[in-house]
């Protein structure tokens, strides 16, 4: 929709083809229905979110010149002339006012209709019309032809396929000779081994510190919420360390530590526990764990702990007290896998940027053809990266399309 409708401002005549029933379906679940449009970062730091993959680790390198021409001040400038006001949360995430990903999506469908764009609904592009190394237009779904002198190819990635998005994308560019980075699931929930999980199932912990060890060293870590589910774990944290754990996984024994009290220093910790072991000397070790974890989290840990659950807390000897204080700084799970690629937020790998002009987002390889947003080998952590890749793509791969088209 940003492609479509820069490409129509610059003076182009538009058609968008959108194989749903209605426009950026995506669009509309996400930000759990809220949308982090964009993060306030500074452009340093925006670009550092999208350093654990990409092209030959080229990606910061290739966006560079795209968040120059429209960034994170534009795109929300851009929303407040729609009529969509933001405003900016914890970690500089960016979301409107509304808390509602709807109104952002149909102020592009605004955007879009105001600047001129014809759409066409469930109209799936199946084939692209290429000759003599340029582009003629694109084949629908039962053969009908469309002529273009241009096309932008901005079919998003392979992960929740039901809203639209099921990979064809990199089928069609892969016809033209475009090399496709294999694609794997980023920003996905991770599988643990046990039943453990299950028990825990819905349990979402706050202000926790977890690190990735990959044969007990220490391969990456984040701090804040996750989640238990009835397979393992999700939530903010553990879908930025799913980057590094699927690239990991299956070479090592990969697991995660969770510190469960990371304020407290080891030595504080202990004296924590020795002063409640004391004051609440007659109640028993399972009671006395309420005080200390929520609550579906109690019985793991004393299974974990191996300590009595009637046990009285002033009987508790001293060498019991230091297992549970380490299995509340270092609660290991082991990684066993990911879940699918259907379930992952975005989708690493794609389009190789190489084979792409970062000023204009052209092919290299067949004029007259464009690529923009998750197609491309472009992916970044959570926190609105994703979506201002695919604006400022989007952005320029319409106003160089046009270009293309007028004959500049
Ligand atoms: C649950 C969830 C929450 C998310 N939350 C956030 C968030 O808060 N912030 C953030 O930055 N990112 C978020 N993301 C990631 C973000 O949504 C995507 O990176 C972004 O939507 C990519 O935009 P796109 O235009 O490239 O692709 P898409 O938004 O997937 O759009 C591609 C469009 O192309 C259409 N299409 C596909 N193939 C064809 C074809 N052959 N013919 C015609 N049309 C076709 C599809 O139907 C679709 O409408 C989230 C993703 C998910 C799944």
């Amino acid at each position: 929709m940003m492609a479509a409708g820069q490409a129509a401002a610059a003076g182009a005549q538009v058609l968008l083809l959108e194989r749903m029933a209605r426009l950026g379906t995506k669009l509309r679940i996400t930000g759990k229905g809220r949308c982090n449009l964009t993060n306030m970062a500074e452009f340093d730091e925006f670009l550092g979110h999208f350093a654990f993959l990409g092209s030959e680790g080229e990606t910061r390198f290739f966006l560079r010149n795209a968040f120059a021409r429209f960034f994170a001040p534009d795109l929300v400038a851009f929303f407040e002339a729609l009529g969509v006001a933001t405003v900016v949360e914890r970690g500089d995430r960016v979301f409107p006012v509304s808390n509602d990903a709807h109104q952002v999506a149909e102020a592009l469908v605004r955007f879009a209709l105001q600047q001129g764009v014809r759409v066409r609904m469930q109209s799936r592009v199946e084939d692209l019309l290429c000759h003599e190394g340029r582009i003629r237009g694109v084949v629908l779904h039962g053969g009908e032809p469309v002529a273009a002198g241009a096309v932008i190819i901005a079919t998003g990635g392979a992960s929740y396929p039901k809203t639209g998005s099921s990979g064809d994308g990199y089928r069609l560019a892969k016809t033209l000779g475009h090399t496709i980075v294999p694609l794997r699931p980023a920003l996905v929930p991770l599988v643990i081994a046990g039943a453990e999980p299950r028990a825990m199932m819905g349990l979402s912990l706050r202000n926790v510190q977890v690190r990735l060890l990959l044969d007990g060293r220490e391969v990456a870590g984040d701090f804040g919420e996750m989640l238990f589910t009835h397979f393992g774990v999700s939530g903010p944290i553990i879908l930025t360390l799913s980057g590094p754990a699927v690239a990991l996984l299956g070479r090592g024994r990969l697991e995660m530590s969770i510190n469960l009290k990371p304020a407290l220093s080891p030595e504080k910790l202990d004296e924590r526990l020795r002063r409640d072991l004391d004051q609440y000397g007659k109640r028993g070790y399972r009671n006395l764990l309420k005080g200390l974890l929520p609550q579906s989290m109690i019985d793991v840990v004393v299974a974990r702990t191996g300590i009595p659950p009637d046990k009285p807390a002033h009987q508790i000897t001293a060498e019991e007290r230091g297992r549970l204080r380490e299995l509340l700084h270092d609660f290991r799970l082991i990684v066993t896998g990911h879940r699918s690629i259907d379930e992952a937020i975005v989708t690493a790998g794609g389009v190789d940027t190489r084979e792409i002009d970062p000023r204009t987002m052209a092919s290299r390889l067949v004029q007259g053809l464009y690529f923009a947003g998750e197609v491309l080998d472009v992916q970044a952590d959570t926190g609105g990266y994703n979506l201002q890749a695919a604006f400022s793509t989007g952005f320029v791969a319409g106003q160089a399309a046009a270009r293309f088209v007028a004959g500049g």
